[in-house]
């Protein structure tokens, strides 16, 4: 059994959409590599730092990323009598590649959903804005009743009691009528 800590820059696109490592950025490894009957048993953690976006303000996020990491690297020979090559990671030459394990790992281990925080309240649905810079942030709604009344204020025809105001319902109803027939 031998023990390995090292720190590698991050690879490309170690991500998923929303949130990942920033390739180049510092990655420790801090891994045990066991020998076993059929190669070598890697196991340990990984840790960086991932950045990404929050889903619910789209306000920016950094947060430490601590994923698990358990793999078998097989002896050249043995892989290919289990007749899996596709499924099992060979030794190759007595290295390990470690890139697509890692990336596995740190897939697995990043959030599908970030959030900047736990009870981010998001952005505004009427505006856009981050309700987290702005707690007081709300808009003037009026009681429905009253707004029906501006309505009726604001357009002539329809405030006018009588024939002028139906006949501003029903135009719109006889024109997709009559688009409908041609
Ligand atoms: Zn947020
Ligand atoms: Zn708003």
């Amino acid at each position: 059994m031998r023990k390995v800590r090292r720190t590698v820059p991050a690879p490309d696109d170690l991500a998923i959409d929303v949130i990942g490592v920033p390739s180049g950025t510092d990655v420790e490894l801090d891994l045990r590599l066991e020998s076993v009957m059929e190669g070598v048993l890697v196991s340990g953690t990984v840790r960086g730092r991932a950045v990404g976006e929050c889903v619910r303000c789209l306000g920016g996020i950094e947060q430490g990323l601590d994923a698990r990491l358990q793999e078998l690297y097989a002896y050249a020979d043995r892989a290919r009598d289990d007749g899996n090559e596709d499924e099992v990671r060979e030794l190759q030459d007595e290295l390990i590649d470690l890139e697509p394990a890692l990336r596995d790992a740190v897939v697995l281990a990043l959030p599908f959903q970030p959030v900047c925080r736990d009870d981010c309240p998001g952005l505004c649905s009427e505006c856009g804005a981050r309700l987290a810079d702005d707690p007081d942030h709300r808009h003037e709604v009026l009681d429905p009743r009253w707004a029906a009344l501006q309505l009726l204020s604001s357009d002539p025809d329809v405030g006018t009691p009588g024939g002028t105001g139906q006949n501003g319902l029903h135009h719109p109803n006889d024109l997709k009528d009559d688009k409908k027939e041609s």
